[in-house]
């Protein structure tokens, strides 16, 4: 058997900052980590990252039970006082820039809809469940040629 050691300063780290809900798109994961890092001082490690393909997409479909639960921990347990939800264009998870645009020519305001509905559903599930009431961070990543560009979602 083999074991590996690695060395971290986390082993007695219990609270975070932060639950992050985004998509599992790796074109925008380093990016994100570095947006949380400049914009608001959270950094790797001082989060709770819960990735799925789509996000938020599976909550509003009724199909992200775990998720929601994740977002719980984080608030509950891990005593999270923000939540940020991350929805990105061109998302495979609805299909792509293709098939949204075909439904909603404006794709970026279809994204924010699906951002605030989603908002809407984390806070009344954590209602539900009588959890302390984080702030809820709605963000939209734009692809570009080599950068990202991250939109606060109101
Ligand atoms: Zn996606």
């Amino acid at each position: 058997m083999t074991h590996t050691t690695i060395k971290t300063p986390d082993t007695s780290v219990h609270n975070v900052t932060a639950c992050a809900l985004f998509c599992q798109d790796p074109r925008f994961l380093r990016s994100r980590i570095d947006y949380l890092k400049q914009e608001y001082g959270i950094e790797y490690g001082d989060f709770d990252p819960l990735a799925v393909p789509g996000s938020g997409k599976w909550i509003l479909d009724g199909n992200a039970d775990v998720v929601l639960y994740g977002a719980e921990v984080a608030v509950g347990l891990h005593s999270g006082e923000k939540v940020f939800v991350f929805h990105h264009m061109d998302c495979g998870a609805y299909g792509g820039s293709t098939e949204i645009t075909k439904q909603q020519p404006d794709e970026a305001e279809f994204q924010r809809g699906q951002l605030r509905q989603v908002r809407t559903k984390i806070l009344d599930y954590l209602s539900e469940k009588k959890k302390a009431t984080p702030e809820i961070i709605l963000v939209l990543e734009h692809l570009g040629d080599g950068e990202v560009t991250y939109e606060i979602v109101e």
